[in-house]
């Protein structure tokens, strides 16, 4: 019976579809959250830049890692679950989010050291989430540092977040090339060595 079988296909899912119903599920979850910068954008700023850049970095052809992006922060920063990230994007998508989130139980400078030792390893997706978000987050400590870090701790963090890239080199020509762009926008404003 023909029709049987037609219906046994699985139905092919509009990738505009899962990508608006990422952002709408990211922006209910970071809710009232805003970034640590003197500007306190609202945390969803931060998402959709990260996800535009891991969407121009791909040309738009990994949708898995595009919302991979708009969820990155998720688990690490609301009540999200990877459970409800692998039911309803995927067990892909709930893999790239468990590449680029913390063990919040572990102590603060063990999972920074931690991050710097797993990016070398993460997968090529991973990668190209965590050359994003670090891109953006210097992007923000040029123009809107957080409040009440004194220059050394800015520093620190571009000190760190470069060399947790340097374990994502190879991965993407152009996103690599943005992320260069934003730490010599950072050593611009704040006269410190890269
Ligand atoms: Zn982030």
């Amino acid at each position: 019976m023909r029709w049987r079988r037609r219906a046994r296909k699985p139905t092919p899912v509009n990738p505009i579809l899962i990508i608006t119903d990422a952002y709408h599920f990211a922006a209910a979850k970071h809710v009232g959250q805003r970034r640590k910068g003197v500007a306190e954008e609202p945390y969803v700023n931060h998402l959709t830049e990260v996800a535009e850049l891991v969407a121009r970095a791909t040309a738009g052809a990994d949708i898995d890692a595009i919302v991979a992006a708009v969820l990155h922060d998720t688990v690490e920063d609301t009540d999200t679950s990877f459970a409800e990230i692998a039911d309803r994007y995927g067990s892909r998508v709930a893999g790239l989010v468990a590449e680029v989130t913390d063990d919040k139980t572990l102590p603060k400078a063990e999972r920074k050291r931690l991050q710097i030792e797993h990016a070398a390893h993460a997968s090529p997706g991973a990668k190209v989430v965590k050359l994003a978000d670090k891109t953006s987050n210097l992007r923000a400590l040029a123009v809107s540092p957080p409040k009440g870090w004194p220059a050394a701790r800015r520093a620190e963090y571009l000190a760190w977040a470069i060399d947790v890239v340097a374990g994502c080199r190879g991965t993407n020509p152009w996103l690599e090339g943005q992320f260069d762009a934003a730490v010599a926008d950072v050593v611009a404003t704040e006269g410190v060595l890269a």
